[in-house]
């Protein structure tokens, strides 16, 4: 890391759509990270994650120099190599039989350039995203209705809203920002109702005044409901429908069954909630619909975008202060993404593939040879070429397509059978990386200069704040070095991220005069200085285009200006067959993605250190699952372990599992392995939230915890996970077959031998083992038949802390604090690191609201992203309390006198 003090700089966050602005200070104490007061993303609130950015930026496990086959080798070398097998693949097989795998996390001009050279120059329109797996389906239901991939409202809707009904969406884990801003407007105005449909009850349940546990992918029957109850209402907007719409008769005729009973049915939500939901909607004009994954992964995610805008249609309630549909992206540059066509199916500045027009306008502005005429490969589609043998060339940037993608083990295979891998990354191990013939070594979020564009369609510089280090380069810079050598020079001859996003901004312009709604063209022309310091700006930016927001008096961009109601029919429910269970997959709170990055904050693992799957009592009862105790689920197409967390979060028949862990941090963590390739027809996305699996007891022979400044060999261990703790590691481990000698496991596997501190215990088959150098711990192992009883807080610790006594050291053998040291428990706030003990004792004295427990013990008031799991805590011991009353109150009433 650079050790120079430099000013601070203000960039934006990395992670999630929301689009947050920081300010980062870089000094030789490392990198300190603010919110941005001035960005209206976040006007200056920044997450879990994002606050814990300055504990991501280190060198370890970063890839610094190209490699070709394993070996160090000169960028020239790396790049020659890369170029030719592209053109000799393109020549010899045509230019389909090469590829791109590009990610969301690409700045806009990385982007810009890479469809560029694909589309054309290579020629074909073969380059797709991590983006595909994110909301794909949310484009192609925004294409369908407006004829443009446009997503017409902004934050300040949220806030402006009445009533807001999140479908599919964990905005409190997922998009935490947002949720903050919700959550103080609804403080602010009460009477602000939230509706969270969600077959889980998520931490952004606690804002809810109505959950609605609908079934898997049964989003389309309850708005198909709500379309045919409001047709019937006072809340249809007659004028709008006939002056800016079509199609309305057949969508009705669609849903004339979708009676209250007809919904019931196929959701299982309670009749009387269903009811309560369509009599909020219909009486509150100030209406949002935010949807996110829940709805786009999904093999009706198409349908269900278009089910909701429906409604939104029927109502007139889009593009005005306070209402639309509005969905919110994943990855931080999804929309830039869309907006450069980084998608298969889309060309530049959201022009068309199809379109023959469009086509001429950007081959006539790029003067280049070709232009792709046809869609390109979608994700899961590409990898199924890879095993048809039609793919000869892959370059994958800047993303971990084997954990992401369903069907792991079968993208995992396609890796490492396509003639030609290329991996551009930051780190230097994933589990794609581990199939490249070469690595080359890109600049990381703290070295990226460019921009991204958030789920509001505002455009923020992303701004460097550290030197690239060893021979990192800018993924723009290094697609335009290959571009040169395929003998394309001349179209890539930019010398700064400034220049790409120029030419981009320009093209958005050519020939558009509101007729395309992605119009940037004010941005052309922009001086160095002008880009460098570009404010957070919404498109449009063009002379005379002046829509913050869309659609309110028409002007879609179909033929005819009209939107289209999209007739669309509930698909069959989801019943899995022989006592099989749905796989619900999603993400934590406190990661990212496959945590190449958030895994190296000891603050962010302390959250969630090992992979969970949520299963229902019932069903945990009915398997002999015992809470804590690790599962196994199974299917087909591969195998995960995980740690069993036993809750009625989740309804009965159903799991949820977390995608964040690899190969990496995991011995059987890996859940995408799981996940079936099935994808919608229309926009591609992989439906990645309901397969099929079993679920049983992984059948331990005993269960470990240790803690240690060194990785500890995992080959061949049954189970393991990793987490990051202060001064090193801690691993939960597992086998099959007894632990013969817990000693030499220690010393082979934790290199911890000689000189130990233990205590075994043969009979029941523990172990405690420590081994201490001068004050310090070295490592400490923990053994027993049954899940380990060691406070995770506390030995997260143990790493930094003093042990100057024997006493001391023997408190480490007892495996807790001494007694005037209470465990804290798991952390909830990870800003503060209070655990969950400390929060229920706070609450047992007294302090029965969020505020009331972030005065008394801190937890909730910085980021505020654990302030839903406080409020359920306080929400589940006053129930606890209520059911103690009425016990106690029946006891009493059948005393006998
Ligand atoms: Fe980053 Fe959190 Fe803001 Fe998302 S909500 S952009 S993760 S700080």
């Amino acid at each position: 890391m650079d050790v120079g003090v430099r000013p601070p700089v203000s960039t934006t966050c990395p992670y999630c759509g929301v689009g947050c602005g920081v300010i980062a200070r870089a000094s030789g104490l490392g990198v300190s990270i603010e919110g941005d007061v001035t960005h209206p993303a976040n006007f200056g609130r920044l997450c879990s994650k994002g606050s814990a950015l300055g504990e991501t930026v280190g060198l370890e496990d970063r890839l610094l120099y190209p490699e070709m086959n394993g070996i160090r080798v000169k960028w020239d070398a790396a790049l020659d190599r890369v170029a030719s097998e592209f053109s000799s693949a393109a020549e010899t097989y045509g230019p389909d039989s090469v590829a791109f795998y590009v990610s969301g996390q690409l700045l806009t001009e990385d982007y810009y350039v890479a469809n560029k050279l694909m589309k054309g120059y290579i020629g074909s329109a073969n380059i797709d995203t991590n983006s595909r797996l994110c909301m794909a389906s949310s484009v192609a239901g925004h294409k369908r209705a407006f004829g443009s991939d446009t997503v017409p409202g902004t934050y300040e809707d949220l806030e402006d809203a009445d009533l807001i009904v999140l479908v599919g969406s964990n905005l409190a884990w997922c998009h935490p920002v947002l949720f903050q801003r919700i959550a103080a407007a609804k403080e602010k105005r009460p009477e602000m109702r939230v509706v969270l449909i969600d077959p889980r009850r998520t931490a952004t349940a606690e804002l809810a005044d109505l959950h609605l546990a609908a079934r898997s992918d049964s989003d389309i029957a309850i708005f198909n409901g709500l379309l045919r109850h409001l047709a019937r209402s006072e809340a249809v907007d007659l004028g709008y429908i006939s002056d800016h719409t079509t199609g309305l008769d057949d969508a009705l005729k669609t849903v004339r069954g979708a009676t209250l009973d007809w919904v019931v049915e196929e959701t299982g939500v309670p009749a009387e909630d269903v009811q309560t939901f369509f009599d909020w909607v219909t009486d509150t004009e100030r209406t949002v619909t935010v949807y996110s994954q829940g709805v786009n992964q999904s093999a009706t995610g198409t349908d269900t975008v278009n089910s909701i805008i429906n409604t939104h249609l029927l109502t007139g309630r889009i593009g005005r202060p306070g209402m639309g549909p509005f969905s919110v992206t994943g990855q931080p540059n999804a929309m830039g993404g869309r907006e450069v066509g980084g998608l298969a199916n889309m060309l530049a500045c959201h022009m068309e593939i199809a379109n023959a027009d469009h086509r001429d306008i950007v081959q006539g502005f790029w003067q280049s040879p070709t232009i792709a005429a046809k869609q390109g490969l979608k994700a899961v589609d590409l990898f199924d070429a890879i095993h048809e043998g039609k793919i000869k060339a892959l370059w994958v940037m800047a993303t971990n397509p084997a954990d992401s993608m369903p069907n792991g083990n079968a993208v995992e295979a396609a890796l490492q059978k396509v003639p030609f891998l290329v991996v551009s990354d930051v780190v230097s191990d994933t589990d794609t990386l581990r199939h490249a013939d070469v690595k080359l070594p890109a600049a990381a979020w703290g070295e990226k200069d460019g921009t991204v564009t958030n789920s509001e369609r505002r455009i923020s510089r992303q701004r460097a704040f550290l030197t690239m280090p060893g021979e990192a380069r800018a993924d723009w810079r290094i697609i335009c070095d290959v571009a040169a050598r395929m003998g394309h020079g001349h179209a890539f001859a930019f010398d700064t991220a400034a220049e790409v996003f120029d030419e981009f901004a320009e093209l958005s312009g050519v020939e558009n005069d509101g007729a395309r709604d992605f119009d940037i063209s004010g941005l052309a022309g922009m001086s160095a200085s002008e880009y460098e310091s570009l404010d957070p700006t919404q498109w449009p930016v063009a002379p005379g285009r002046d829509d913050e927001r869309f659609f309110a008096n028409g002007g879609f961009f179909t033929p005819d200006r009209k939107a289209r109601f999209i007739p669309v029919s509930a698909p069959d429910q989801i019943k899995p067959r022989d006592g099989r269970l749905v796989l619900n997959t999603g993400r934590v709170r406190d990661h990212w993605h496959t945590m190449t990055r958030t895994a190296r904050s000891a603050r962010l693992s302390a959250h969630l250190a090992e992979p969970f799957l949520e299963i229902h009592p019932r069903d945990a009862r009915a398997r002999g699952i015992e809470p804590a105790s690790l599962v196994e689920l199974k299917n087909d197409l591969g195998r995960a372990v995980a740690r069993a967390l036993v809750t009625d979060r989740v309804a009965p028949g159903t799991v949820f599992m977390p995608m964040h862990w690899t190969d990496q941090t995991s011995g059987g963590g890996r859940v995408d392995k799981l996940v079936a390739p099935i994808t919608d027809p229309t926009s591609g996305q992989p439906a990645l939230k309901s397969s099929s699996v079993t679920v049983s007891k992984f059948e331990a022979a005993w269960y470990g915890f240790c803690v240690s400044r060194e990785r500890i060999d995992t080959t061949d261990l049954s189970y393991w996970a990793l987490s990051k703790v202060n001064n090193g590691f801690a691993f939960e481990i597992a086998g099959l077959d007894p632990m013969a000698d817990p000693l030499r496991f220690a010393e082979e596997k934790m290199g911890i031998g000689g000189n130990v501190m233990s205590a075994l215990d043969n009979a029941q088959g523990a172990a405690q083992i420590a081994k201490f150098d001068g004050e310090g711990l070295v490592a400490a192992l923990f053994i027993a038949r049954d899940p380990v009883a060691v406070s995770r807080k506390w030995a997260g610790d143990l790493l930094s802390a003093r042990f100057d006594d024997q006493r001391k050291r023997l408190e480490v053998l007892a495996g807790r604090p001494r007694g005037d040291a209470p465990d804290p428990g798991p952390t909830i706030c990870a800003c503060f690191g209070v655990g969950a003990k400390t929060i229920a004792t706070a609450i047992a004295g007294g302090c029965n609201t969020v505020d009331a427990i972030g005065a008394s013990v801190s937890a909730g008031t910085n980021c505020g992203s654990c302030r839903s799991e406080i409020a359920r805590m306080i929400a589940n011991q006053k129930t606890q309390e209520e059911s103690d009353e009425r016990v106690s109150a029946r006891r009493h009433a059948t005393q006998p006198v």
